[in-house]
This record gives C-alpha cells, structure tokens and sequence, in this order.
C-alpha cells in the first residue's frame, strides 16, 4: 500500500510528538537520547536549510512574474488593496483578541516580577525605540538586490522583485519579452525543486518534532503555566474559528478541502517557526492543491509571510500586558491603545523566523515603559508558542488568497 504524502506527514508529526515526549521522559542527557537527538538535529537542520536555499529563488520569479502578469490584465491594483486590507483587518482582530483574553484570563495574578528576578539580573536587551525601528525597517526596503538576495532579506527582495515587474510590463513585449519569459520559465523550474523537496517533508517534520518536543523543560512550565495556557488558546481561537469564519463567509471556501489542501504548509510551520522557510511549501498547497491563481499566490504569500503574522501581534499585545501585570503597572486605555498600535508594527517589522516576535517584542514593552529584561521571562517557553504562533500566521497568509481571489474575480 503506498501512503499519499499526506498521511506520510500526519504519521510523521505524531510519531515524532510521541518520540519526543519519550525522550523528555528519558531525559535529554541521557547518551542514546542526546545522540538521537543530535541525529534529529542535523537532518532537521538540512531541511530547513534545502528550503531556504529555494527560498529567494523562489520569491524573486513569484512576485516579479505575478506582478507582471497581474498589472497586464489590469488585477494589480485590486489585488494588492485588497491583500492589505486584509492583512490589516486580521491582524487588528488578532491584538484584539489578544488583549481581551489577558483581561478575561488575568494570567498575570498571584505573579509578579519579582519572583523571576534571577532570570532577569543576567539579561541585555538592546533598547530599540520606535524611530530607531522604523528606520530600520525603511532602510531594510530598499538595499542592493544582489546584497539582498545572497544576504537572504526577503523584504528587499520582494520591493525590488515589485520594481522589476512593473518595468516589464511598462517595456512591454517588444523590449522584454525575453526576461519575462526566461523569468516565468525559471519560476516553474523553481517550483518544480520544491516538489522534490516536499518529498523530504516526513522526514524533516519528523525530525524537528522530535527535537522540539524532547528539549522543551517542562519545571519552567509550572509557573507560568496559565499565561501560557491562555496564549495557546487565544491563539488557537484566532487560527481555528477567527479565520476559518472568515475563509468561509468571505472566502466562500469549504473547510474540509482547505485543511485537505494546506495541511502540509501547517505542519510545516509548526516544526519549523518560520513563515519564510515554510514559504515555498506553503505556495506549493495554495497553487496545487487550492487552486489559486499562480499570480495571486505569487504575491500575497511572499509578502505575508514577511509582514502579515496574525499570532505574532496577538502574542506581542498579550505579552506586555501579561507584563504590566507582573511589573504591577496599571496601563491606561490610551496606552493600551499605543500597545495595540505597537503589537501591529512589530508583527509588520518581525521576520518571518524563529523568535524574530521576541527581537520586536522588545519596542512594544519600551513604548510604554515596562522593563525590557522581563522578556527574559518568556523566552524559555517562545520555542513552543512561537511554534504555534508561527503556524496561525501561515495559515492567515492561506486564508488571504483564497479571499483575494474571491474579490479579484468578482
Ligand atoms: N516565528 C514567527 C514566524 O516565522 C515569527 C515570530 O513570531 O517570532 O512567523
């Protein structure tokens, strides 16, 4: 019996779930332990690395044919108000929601930050104000192309990516066909290397899982067992009610085929905590086996996966407030409403990899005041949320096409 990838990848995701756990009860000093896991460690890290290798390739051709091919049937213009809109409107929800669920769930009470004291004595953070992030990020737009793409900056490359597509279509068929051309018949080769890729994701998702799950330290989940409970949930909340609402009354899509279609990319994201290195897989589900449009897709992933992270913003807003609690400072509503603000630029500016939340987290909690060393709190347990943070930003960035195709075609 040959098993469709798909289930390959559901077997593959639980044994390493269960494997994981049993090496956690084994404890991870242990010596078979430590060398499986070191096993797991590097084909896990060989995975991630074959899919960032595809990456820029693939970001590069995606927007610069898409936008191409979209602007000469006169769709850019909707598309990209309508992926903004988009964009914007669920991350609001998600800050949303993740500042009523820290006022519903207080799980700061009955903590406070001097019990973590210890953690935070040992811990620089580097101070990043809102200027100093805001120029960063402009100046992270516009850089070299060939900087850009060797130095892996997926943002730069999407803007010049942009630039180029348009050019083609203003030169037209007379002067660029060729580029266009050889840019269209890269892309589908490029596409083509992820499939054989995707035939390595059991085995990767595997081997990841196995590692997250084993090297989690489960003494450091006690105590903040309940904020971490409420993260999870709201988050959870966002990715399987929030946005499945949204995909199927604007979206008009079914459930059951979406799952069918996008669990891989999912599962990816889940294992490895980067929208950007789960991109390519992600873009191979939504074209595939969802059936958007190559040129839809080729834009609006790309581009969510750098600056639309719906579980991202939720986490960060959730995250200060969770502070404020334990710091025992009261924010008011106007700085609630600069932390909701806040929450929105640094899930924009995060990129699209492991922990980037916690770098950006950083500008959030100085906005209004609270210690930058308290994120020295979270991060012991980031690995876990960021993976299922990271799994609700794809999934948001899925739940776009399929609404922008909707809209676009209407
Ligand atoms: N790991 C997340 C992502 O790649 C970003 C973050 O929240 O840290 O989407």
């Amino acid at each position: 019996m040959k098993l469709t990838l798909n289930t390959q990848i559901f077997i593959a995701a639980a044994a390493g779930i269960l494997l994981g756990l049993w090496f956690s009860a084994l404890g991870t000093t242990t010596p078979f332990v430590s060398h499986a896991l070191r096993v797991c460690s590097v084909i896990g890290g060989v995975f991630i690395a074959l899919l960032k290798m595809i990456l820029i390739p693939l970001v590069f051709s995606s927007i610069a044919v898409g936008i191409a091919n979209l602007r000469a049937h006169q769709q850019m213009n909707k598309v990209w108000q309508i992926t903004l809109i988009y964009y914007f409107t669920t991350t609001m929800l998600a800050v949303l929601l993740g500042l009523v669920s820290v006022h519903l769930f207080q799980p700061g009470v009955g903590l406070h930050l001097g019990m973590f004291q210890d953690k935070m004595a040992n811990f620089n953070t580097q101070s990043l104000s809102v200027g100093e992030f805001l120029e960063n990020f402009l100046k992270n737009l516009f850089i070299n192309p060939f900087e850009a793409m060797a130095g892996g900056h997926i943002l730069a490359t999407i803007v010049f990516a942009i630039f180029l597509g348009i050019a083609l279509v203003i030169a037209g068929d007379r002067r660029a066909k060729t580029i266009l051309n050889l840019l269209t018949e890269f892309f589908d080769l490029i596409m083509m290397i992820v499939g054989w890729i995707m035939w390595l994701l059991p085995l990767g998702i595997f081997c990841l899982l196995t590692k997250l799950v084993a090297t989690q330290n489960p003494s450091l989940f006690q105590a903040l067992a309940k904020f971490i409970f409420v993260v999870i949930g709201a988050t959870l909340f966002h990715g399987f009610v929030t946005l499945p609402l949204i995909l199927v009354f604007l979206g008009k899509q079914d459930l059951k085929t979406y799952y069918r279609s996008v669990r891989e990319a999912l599962i990816t994201a889940l294992s490895t905590s980067s929208s950007s290195a789960t991109l390519p897989i992600t873009y191979r589900c939504v074209e595939e086996n969802l059936k958007v449009d190559k040129n839809i897709a080729g834009f609006v992933l790309p581009l969510g996966a750098t600056i639309n992270m719906d579980g991202t913003a939720l986490y960060e807003a959730l995250a200060a407030l969770f502070i404020a609690n334990l710091a025992g400072v009261h924010l008011y509503l106007g700085q609630q409403i600069i932390v909701f603000l806040m929450a929105i630029l640094a899930s924009i500016g995060a990129p699209g990899i492991p922990s980037a939340g916690m770098v950006t987290m950083v500008m959030v909690l100085q906005s209004v005041g609270l210690p930058a060393e308290a994120i020295a709190i979270l991060i012991p347990v980031d690995r876990l949320l960021d993976a299922i943070r990271t799994m609700v930003n794809v999934k948001g960035d899925t739940v776009g096409c399929v609404v922008v195709q909707r809209f676009v075609r209407k």
